[in-house]
């Protein structure tokens, strides 16, 4: 039967030893719960380190023994391997990267070749485990290279792979050696997501020009299969926080923390100890607010937790020593006797600790320099079950795109922080009760449960789609029967691309010109009284017309922008079909959800997304990230997008091969209709064809097409034979 594996860096478990005894603590991180409701069930499991160095056969067989019944399946990594795998390649040259802080990346062939050698074990232990008809479900940046590993082995299993951290421009992600190859790896999956729209963006960019690979609304074409690049900003348990923020257990713990705090105002920093975290800046502008706003001496203190992490890592070392020195300094230069500006704490605390730490917190100060995605900013939300509370959040963060009802910091912009520090601690309540419930609305949606679904149908999605992409080559059974119904026939329509279909590509456009059998073979196919022959280019009309224009054929040109009807002139088409309002309509509907009275409205050729009746500010502010989501997926498309007033609109630039393929298909009878085509671009005609239409496609397997050739020399020696079938063929020029 089949299964879903997941295979990430850790087991969500913590694997310790007390007394030579083995003690398992299950892990309470979000992933883990998002998840554990699936892994847990049937035959599914997980594979992942146990978070312990084990080097003795027997333990390991212990541990084995023991995990299995919970569904885990561990995979022991030896010292070396956590060196240079783990602390090395992952967290000292792709964390650092990704964060953007590549000035703290380090490049050594020894860390990339351990860090292959770990993927390919990880990629055996799922070998052990895995059949073709499972879905494997591979997390985060330890394990870029584990999808196409997995692929080489197993062709046909369905892989989803997500990234938890941030992926970089192509600009920073470009500096490592190995890039190449790590998009390799990644593109082994059928489905890769990321946190948010901007991550995705530039994975796909990266793509494009490290290897060359192109797309369209988020498909990468890789020649013989399509995958999928999407975002799914993951969300918290949202019952988990609400409703451990109500328990009594946590009421007490926040009574006690309120009398040992004499500030009558609180302001919370909750982070792991990491440079991207951005906790010097954080602790300089609070040390700048002192300095200008003397009224709140004594009056607020900032509680800062850091956890304490990586700390065999030197960066982190340093980074530890400066921000005890900032401490130190602040609190040294404004404490009273019965009066810490800053409480710090350099430790991790359980989750009811937390809780009342969010509860009583007047102001959650989350202001990383890079975040993938900030989950504490999320955990404050959910615990505010009063609604009072004021989030300072980072623009650098994930979640900044979900939680626009923060207030939207720079965080190496010091004076804005100082500012928004001020503004939070005095904004009226019924301010705090308004943007809180917002936000609480879209997080109790969009929880880590609805995030595990998302991907998951996502990713059947993109299977079913694949599994009708494949097409078969065109046999000559297959042949014997198109070239039947061909016989059978009286009014036929075919349509033909120029370009890669009927001509090979030349490295120059203008050396692509018809040779004489071309000719020839157009002729021969159009004077047959029954067919009608459509032959469709992107290049110009005046090009088409010089090399075309003189047949008895009827003609396509720039993309459809131009078609002339045999001895007729040049017109220009106006759009017949709306089928790029499929991939519009969710975006918008997705803003609709996001913006409160927000509406759509459509019109015949184009979907207007109107913000007008929405709160000041909030509308503009959707409608520029709208505008640029849309700029994305119009930038490869027949699509033009309008920033107008009140509104944002998208309309059908020009039409395109497909919507001009359907006014022949509309205007004229026809019992026999074959389309020729050969890249992406020309699948828009085979999905615009009527169902029992015969659709080849040139070059690849993989296409909305029913069958497919190898070259071109292949299509002309189908039409030929077509034309043998029915016309006595004309001696050809060369034979003259
Ligand atoms: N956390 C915790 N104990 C602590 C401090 C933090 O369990 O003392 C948890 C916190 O609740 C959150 C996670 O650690 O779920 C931090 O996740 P986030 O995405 O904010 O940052 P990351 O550490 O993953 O970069």
């Amino acid at each position: 039967m089949a299964k879903l594996i997941i295979v990430s860096n850790r087991l969500p478990v913590k694997l310790q030893e007390k007394d030579g005894k083995l003690n398992y603590q299950t892990s309470e991180g979000g992933l883990a719960t998002g998840l554990g409701s699936i892994y847990k069930q049937k035959d599914n499991l997980w594979i992942g380190w146990p978070g312990m160095v084990i080097e003795q056969k027997e333990k390991q067989q212990q541990i084995v023994s023991d995990l299995e019944g919970e569904n885990m399946y561990p995979v022991f990594l030896t010292e070396t391997e956590i060196k240079e795998f783990y602390e090395g390649f992952s967290n000292e040259t792709l964390w650092p990267t990704f964060h953007y802080f590549s000035q703290y990346a380090i490049y050594e062939q020894k860390l990339w070749e351990t860090y292959v050698e770990v993927n390919q074990k990880y990629c055996e232990e799922v070998m052990k485990m895995a059949s073709p008809g499972d879905t494997i479900w591979v997390h985060d940046y330890q394990l870029l290279l584990l999808p196409s590993m997995l692929r080489e082995q197993l062709p046909d299993v369905t892989i989803g792979f997500f990234q938890h951290i941030p992926f970089p421009s192509y600009e920073v992600f470009r500096l490592l050696p190995w890039r190449k190859e790590i998009l390799e790896g990644m593109l082994g999956s059928d489905l890769i997501g990321f946190h948010t729209y901007d991550d995705m963006r530039h994975f796909l960019s990266s793509v494009n020009r490290l290897i060359g690979y192109g797309g369209m609304h988020g498909w990468i074409n890789t020649g013989n299969r399509s995958l999928l690049v999407d975002s799914f900003p993951m969300g918290i348990d949202y019952e988990k926080y609400a409703s451990t923020a109500a328990s009594t257990e946590v009421l007490k713990r926040e009574e006690i923390f309120r009398k040992n705090l004499n500030a009558q105002k609180i302001i919370l920093s909750i982070d792991r100890l990491d440079y991207s975290k951005g906790i010097p800046q954080r602790l300089l502008a609070f040390e700048l607010f002192l300095e200008q706003h003397p009224e709140f001496h004594e009056k607020v203190t900032l509680v800062m937790l850091v956890v304490p992490s990586r700390d065999a890592v030197e960066k982190y070392k340093e980074l530890k020593e400066e921000v005890d020195e900032l401490v130190g300094r602040i609190n040294g230069r404004y404490s009273h006797i019965n009066w810490n500006p800053i409480q710090y704490f350099y430790r991790s605390y359980p989750l009811e600790t937390l809780s009342a730490f969010y509860r009583m917190a007047d102001v959650a100060l989350v202001t990383p320099m890079r975040d993938g995605m900030n989950l504490v900013c999320k955990e404050y939300i959910a615990s505010k079950l009063d609604q009072n509370g004021v989030l300072i959040l980072s623009e650098m963060a994930g979640a900044s795109k979900e939680l626009s009802d923060a207030l939207l910091i720079n965080p190496n912009d010091v004076r804005q922080m100082v500012d928004t520090i001020y503004q939070a601690l005095t904004m009226p309540e019924e301010e705090q009760k308004q943007h809180i419930s917002n936000m609480q609305e879209s997080l109790k949606r969009y929880n880590i449960h609805h995030w595990v679904s998302l991907f998951m149908d996502r990713l059947s999605y993109v299977k079913l789609k694949q599994m009708s992409m494949a097409t078969n080559y065109l046999d000559e059974a297959s042949f014997q029967e198109l070239s039947d119904s061909y016989a059978n026939s009286s009014t036929r329509l075919f349509f033909l691309e120029y370009d890669g279909a009927l001509v090979d590509y030349q490295t120059k456009p203008m050396m692509s010109r018809p040779d004489e059998d071309l000719l020839q073979l157009l002729d021969d196919l159009s004077s047959n009284p029954k067919n009608r022959v459509v032959v469709m280019s992107s290049r110009d009309k005046d090009i088409m017309q010089a090399w075309l224009g003189h047949l008895n054929i009827d003609l396509i040109a720039e993309h459809g922008v131009w078609v002339k009807q045999r001895n007729t002139g040049w017109q220009t088409l106006l759009s017949l079909i709306d089928d790029w309002k499929r991939d519009v309509r969710p975006i918008l509907d997705l803003y609709v959800d996001r913006t409160p009275s927000s509406f759509i409205e459509e019109k015949d050729y184009s979907l207007v997304w109107h913000y007008r009746r929405v709160e000041t500010g909030l509308g503009e502010l959707r409608a520029r990230e709208l505008v640029s989501h849309l700029n994305f997926l119009a930038s490869d498309s027949n699509l033009q997008v309008l920033d107008g007033q009140m509104a944002v609109e998208v309309k059908v630039n020009e039409v395109n091969k497909g919507k001009a393929t359907s006014r022949w298909l509309n205007l004229l009878p026809h019992d026999f209709v074959l389309a020729v085509g050969d890249d992406w671009g020309d699948e828009d005609i085979f999905k615009a064809m009527p169902r029992d239409a015969y659709t080849v496609k040139v070059g690849t397997a993989y296409s909305v097409a029913k069958f497919h050739l190898d070259n071109c020399a292949e299509t002309r020696r189908m039409l030929e034979r077509l034309v043998e079938k029915k016309t006595t063929k004309k001696p050809q020029k060369s034979t003259l």
